[in-house]
């Protein structure tokens, strides 16, 4: 201090206290790193106060007061926002400069300004590694006796590096933490030269330095000497001419290193050198392309990776001298004007673009094709980064218009400076138009040729996100698949959309974009881009990218078109599904070909319900979508959800032989890719349309509405990130697998010795792989051979070796059981029970829970940790039948249990077996007739497992019949379970004084309110399709079940088993019938006339001798080829379409009560006898096969139409093969009539036709099998004889 106190005599007390304050923090601070032996606290302070009342323009006995000493471990540790200090700025300069800096970037505040002294060293590297080795990754950072900070400049000067400096102008920029635990980092960004504190040091006399340039090269000289392959070792040449490439660092296998390019543009010749001695790295930022320079002391190398081409090398003699301009008197006068022109083209680089953009529209007004591939243009661009894109995956936006891309670079500093207001410089970067529909039309994306330079920091306090290609799952992808720009920024898009959609409510930051192989965001896009053409191109070069004439990189081509799928949101896909729906509708293609002569009844009907159906692969372009698998618990519905909404899901799994209902709970909590579904949309219409010639007139549609579901096979379900209960049962499942292969190897192994092979971990691949892709540029990339190169080589293979041998030996002992490590904490115990469910009640609405019956096997069990791991057997001997109540949130597991499946509830956290202990109580619901069995509550934290058990599974038979079986059982129990195929549903007409329209889910914010939920199910016999049973149904008391759709496979639990008045068996479901969908159905109904519609195969040709004397087929389709006998009878006539009374002329012929309908159908009825050689046949016909038969052409039909009109109706009976009509009796005169009677009894009508026929029901006859009494009169004889009844059948259709 008594130095101090010599040099400032006349202090004041403030003074003395600021002196004092100083001399404490330079001692802190500044003295550990001050280097000079013998330098002082008290001198350094002076050596302080000197720089800065140089650097403030102060009077020698002026202290600057208001500035104050800042460490580095300070601004780390208290500085939470952004500040600068500027010293030599005056107020009006700093608030110049931050106007400038706001109007830059829009919408943020300039930084605020502090009066801060900040001293340190400037270092080209960072220490790392315990031992403080040195790594020179082309970093800067200032140190000062508290610590170190990473730090941009603008341009470097080497003089500065290792120098006690002050720093007169800098902004300190806190990094935002990225994740947990992560260490919150700033860096400075220095935007005033640097003032040493000491004068300059005197010159020493540099070894490596020649005494002169004379004898430095031109490119053209050593371009030659390159060519010389035969070059004695150890002579160092220098090289002089113009930077024109300047790379960016690159680290590589432990390596860093740039690549530059002297050129001589005179001579169109141009020389590569390479830089890898680490002090001299510091290069890439002393430099800028353009700059004149002479290199001395380089050597010649030989580069394996790159065609084994020579190359000159620094070596640490190197050294740099920057040119004025050329040493070449010839071309001095040329460089100087391509350094000129080269500043032009930099101003005009922005009109530029704007030009090629127009030309680019232009070219894509002319072309619409999908994908086109295109060449990129490379350009120089100056502008001002407006926005940050995305900061993970390298991606910004300059100049408020264009998008940029530095994921093809390896960005080393982490992106630093690169924030909204800061000026860049882009030299030989591609420009792009349109890579990507949801990025910025214009694209700059830098390759490993591209110098990217700052050309001022930005003014504005916007916060740091570091760029860290090693941290984004898209740049991780980007460097395993080698993907396209287009396919990178899609998935950037992707990884970005999951964020939003999922993080944080189901799924964590971390769980998403971290750990080895990208998270879950890196498993969707592997899966992803995994199927589509990634348009691979062979394995990237990086010297290749870097020197090779003329340049060739993966931005060279660029794809321009629609993304390779879409990746909706939960909510999106439910707007899609809507608005492809109502798009896709065609009222008319849900009638069937009779409609124009349909009433309004029979018009309406079909219409009410309808089913459209896409396939994922079918959207243009695909879908894929992630979400989380889980279950409502109102509904029993296995949901996907993401944080947008939710969608209903009908899962099935792949069974050996035929898909079945889903049965493992452990999909509850998986996040999922689905890239195989259908998405369905029901749609409910209320129409009332009087007749098919309104159908267009869309004010007779009352109501509509749809519902959105999906359905899918979870075999084509990608798990993104298991659950803990499916990483568990993977875990159980790999363990069983390896204890059974252990023991079929250790048999083999004893017989001939062999050790036992450890199967690969799927963690363990993904790492290796990470490991493998790490460097952000293929490895194996820096191929250096020259002196020692070969050296080196042997190095990284002895490295190598090392490094798998450990893990090796690692893998070795786990496989082997490891049993020096602690061992773990023992599990909680837990009781579980073995169980076979024999069916399930439905849900209900209304009432809190549902009962499943079930069989025990054995009793409980106590488990030490997860049953799960254990080999779970079942008992033999003892079971119980019980019921399983599910009550509140228990009712999660409702879609997983299925009659004759085997699970394992499981208490956790117990020891005591009497938690699962039956009791005999009263079940919840009273089913209808069944006896009295012990109950067991199911608490919500039970969990379900479900196990595959094929040879326990044949214990119980689980009494699910077929179709066949319900439609000829004689058994009196009225409840039966079945599995049949939906061919047709139909919504039934609410019933008079009934609700129409009930909430099927009343307490959803989305409520859907839907009506026609009465319905018949048509449900086909698996392996019969033709034998097919009704099935009516009343879904407006349960949660609406989805996937009830022509085609599918449903397993009807605990339905009403019923027979007709007239002998038909149907079956009604009741309030604890169960609905599951087995097997999914594609809504195909076709046309209900092709009476088989499920099947896509016409239905098969039958004789009608079989139909005859089958054994009673209740339901039969067929076609057959026969010959029309004669026409028994055939009634025209025109419908009153609301009503059904005659039509005449023009109005309803109703009186009582008045009808004032105007719209009228014509419809005609027929019946024919039809023989095939085996039986005779009576055929009804309506009325398109009417026409069909009647084989008249449509004028003539028209004009029957219109003749039938205006009398309303016609009958024509006829008897036999005598043509005689009863009315034509009394009108026999009536030409119509007699017309008809002669084209019925013509060969053009009694012809030889195919017909598309079903069975009519046949009444039935006890004790007669298929045969009536009929009575016979012949003269005065009266004879009875039994006769068969006639085959009755309904026409469908009528061909030639
Ligand atoms: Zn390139
Ligand atoms: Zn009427």
């Amino acid at each position: 201090m008594e130095p101090l106190l010599r040099d400032f005599p006349s202090a004041s007390a403030a003074e003395l206290l600021w002196l004092q304050e100083v001399l404490v923090s330079v001692e802190r601070t500044v003295l550990p790193v001050a280097g000079h032996a013998g330098s002082c606290a008290g001198g350094l302070v002076l050596a302080v106060i000197r720089t800065a009342q140089r650097a403030l323009g102060l009077r020698s006995d002026t202290l600057p007061l208001s500035y104050r000493l800042v460490s580095v471990a300070e601004l780390l540790a208290r500085q939470r926002t952004p500040c600068c200090s500027h010293m030599t700025w005056s107020t009006a300069q700093f608030r110049v400069w931050a106007q400038a800096g706001e109007r830059r970037a829009a919408g943020r505040r300039a930084l605020p300004r502090d009066n801060l002294l900040l001293i340190g060293r400037l270092m080209d590297h960072r220490d790392a590694g315990p031992d403080g080795a040195a790594v020179h990754d082309g970093s800067l950072s200032l140190r000062d006796g508290s610590g170190a900070l990473y730090c941009e400049v603008l341009q470097l000067s080497p003089d500065w590096l290792g120098r006690l400096m002050l720093f007169p102008g800098w902004t300190y920029i806190p990094q935002v933490a990225m994740g947990v635990g992560q260490e919150a980092r700033g860096y400075l960004e220095l935007s005033a030269p640097p003032l040493p504190l000491h004068p300059d040091p005197p010159m020493i006399p540099d070894p490596g330095a020649p005494p002169s340039l004379t004898s430095a090269m031109t490119p053209q000289e050593a371009t030659a000497l390159l060519r010389e392959r035969s070059r004695a070792p150890g002579v160092r040449v220098a090289v002089w001419g113009q930077l024109s490439v300047l790379c960016p660092l690159l680290a590589i296998a432990g390596r860093t290193f740039f690549c530059l390019t002297l050129s001589d543009r005179h001579r169109g010749s141009s020389v590569p050198v390479l830089v890898m001695e680490p002090a001299l790295l510091v290069w890439q930022r002393c430099l800028g392309v353009g700059d004149w320079l002479a290199v001395t002391g380089l050597r010649v190398c030989v580069l394996r990776s790159w065609g084994r081409r020579h190359v000159l090398c620094v070596t640490p003699q190197s050294r740099l001298h920057p040119l004025d301009g050329p040493l070449d008197t010839d071309t001095q006068a040329e460089g100087r004007m391509e350094t000129d022109t080269q500043t032009d083209r930099r101003i005009e680089t922005q009109a530029q673009a704007e030009t090629e953009r127009q030309a680019d529209r232009q070219t894509d007004a002319l072309t619409h094709s999908a994908y086109r591939h295109k060449r990129s243009k490379i350009i120089d661009y100056k502008g001002v980064v407006s926005r940050v894109l995305n900061a993970e995956a390298g991606l910004y936006e300059i100049d408020g218009q264009v998008g940029l891309c530095l994921a093809y670079q390896q960005v080393l500093n982490c992106g630093r400076g690169l924030r909204p207001g800061a000026e860049i410089e882009l030299r030989h970067v591609h420009f792009l138009f349109r890579p990507s529909p949801h990025f910025p039309l214009t694209m700059l994306c830098a390759c490993l040729r591209t110098t990217l330079r700052l050309g001022g920091f930005s003014a504005v306090g916007s916060e740091f996100t570091p760029f860290d290609p090693r941290g984004s799952p898209a740049v991780r992808f980007l460097l395993e698949r080698e993907l396209s720009v287009s396919d990178f920024l899609w998935a950037c898009h992707c990884v970005c959309a999951l964020r939003e959609r999922l993080c944080p409510r189901f799924v964590k930051p971390g769980r998403l974009l971290g750990g080895a192989g990208g998270g879950a965001a890196g498993r969707f896009l592997r899966c992803v881009l995994g199927t589509v053409e990634t348009g691979r191109r062979p394995e990237r070069d990086i010297y290749r990218e870097m020197l090779d004439e003329p340049h060739s990189c993966p931005l060279v081509e660029y794809r321009v078109g629609p993304p390779p799928c879409q990746s909706p949101s939960m909510r999106e896909l439910c707007d899609l599904g809507v608005s492809l729906c109502w798009g896709s509708m065609c009222l008319s293609s849900l009638l069937p070909p009779e409609a124009p002569h349909l009433t309004s009844a029979e018009l309406n009907l079909p219409l009410a319900w309808s089913v459209h159906c896409k396939p994922s692969p079918a959207l243009r372009p695909p879908a894929v979508l992630v979400g989380l698998l889980g279950v409502c618990v109102r509904s029993g519905c296995v949901r996907l959800q993401d944080q947008t909404g939710c969608v209903d899901c009908v899962c099935v799994e792949r069974g050996a032989t035929r898909d079945s209902a889903l049965t493992n709970p452990a999909w509850i909590g998986c996040l999922v890719c689905v890239q195989r579904f259908t998405l369905l949309t029901e749609r409910f219409l209320q129409t009332d349309f009087p007749s098919w010639a309104q159908l267009d007139q869309p004010q007779y549609i009352r109501h509509r509405h749809c519902r959105v579901y999906i359905q899918l096979c979870v075999d084509d379900v990608e798990i993104l990130s298991p659950s803990a209960a499916m990483s568990a049962s993977r875990r159980g499942r790999e363990r069983r697998g390896k204890r059974e292969e252990d023991r079929e190897v250790e048999g083999a192994g004893e017989r001939d010795g062999t050790s036992v092979p450890v199967p690969e971990q799927d963690e363990g691949r993904s790492a290796e792989q990470h490991r493998e892709t790490e460097g952000a540029v293929p490895a194996g990339a820096t191929g250096l051979e020259g002196e020692g190169a070969g050296r080196d080589r042997e190095r990284a293979g002895s490295r190598s070796r090392k490094r798998r041998a450990p893990s090796g030996a690692g893998t070795e002992q786990r496989g082997r059981g490891l049993t020096s490590a602690p061992p773990p904490p023992p599990p909680p115990p837990c009781v579980s029970l073995l169980l076979q469910v024999l069916w399930k009640e439905g849900l209900a609405l209304g009432t809190a829970g549902f009962v499943a019956a079930a069989l025990l096997l054995g009793g409980p069990r106590v488990w030490v940790g997860d049953p799960r791991d254990a080999e779970t057997d079942a008992e033999g001997g003892a079971s119980t039948r019980v019921d399983l109540q599910f009550v509140g949130e228990a009712v999660r597991w409702y879609p997983f249990l299925h009659p004759g499946c085997l699970y394992s509830l499981t208490a956790p956290n117990t020891a005591d077996p009497s938690v699962l202990s039956v009791s005999p109580s009263v079940p919840v619901r009273t089913g209808a007739q069944s006896p009295a069995h012990p109950s067991l509550p199911v608490s919500p934290h039970w969990t379900l497992q479900s196990l595959t058990r094929p040879e326990v599974c044949q214990c119980w038979e689980t009494g699910v019949q077929s179709v066949s079986d319900v439609l000829n059982s004689r058994d009196p129990l009225s409840l039966v379970s079945f599995e049949g195929r939906i061919s047709q549903r139909i919504t039934l007409q609410e019933e008079k004084g009934k609700t129409p329209v009930i909430q099927s889910l009343p307490s959803d914010l989305d409520a859907i309110v839907e009506s026609g939920l009465r319905m018949r199910l048509t449900v086909c016999d698996l392996l019969c399709p033709w034998l097919c049973v009704q099935l009516y149904a009343d879904l407006s008391q349960r949660p609406y079940p989805p996937g009830l759709v022509p085609g599918a496979t449903v397993l009807f639990q605990r339905v009403q088993r019923k027979v007709s008045r007239a002998g038909n068996v149907y079956c009604r479901s009741v309030v604890i019938s169960c609905l599951t969908v087995m097997q999914l159905g594609d809504g195909n109904t076709g046309e209900p006339q092709s009476l088989s519609s499920s099947s896509p195969s016409p239905p098969a040709i039958r004789h009608l001798g079989e139909w005859a004397h089958a054994a009673a087929p209740q339901c039969v389709v067929g076609q057959l080829r026969g010959h029309v006998v004669c026409v028994l009878f055939l009634e025209l006539r025109w419908t009153c379409s609301l009503c059904g009374s005659v039509f005449k002329q023009d109005s309803c012929t109703r009186n009582y009560p008045p009808c004032n309908s105007d719209s009228g159908v014509f419809q005609a009825v027929a019946n024919v006898v039809v023989e095939d050689g085996s039986a005779e046949a009576r055929v009804r016909l309506s009325t398109p096969a009417v026409l069909a038969l009647l084989a008249l052409g449509s004028a003539q039909w028209e004009g029957l139409q219109q003749l039938v009109r205006v009398r309303g109706h016609l009958r024509l009976f006829n008897r036999g093969r005598s043509a005689e009509s009863r009315q034509g009796s009394v009108q026999c005169d009536d030409p119509l009539v007699q017309f008809l009677s002669l084209l019925c009894s013509s060969p053009s009508v009694c012809r030889s036709v195919g017909l598309s026929c079903r069975l009519q029901r046949r009444p039935p006859t006890p004790g007669h099998e298929n045969c009536q009494l009929r009575r016979f009169t012949r003269g005065d004889r009266e004879f009875v004889t039994k006769m068969p009844t006639a085959l009755q059948l309904h026409c469908a259709e009528l061909t030639d």
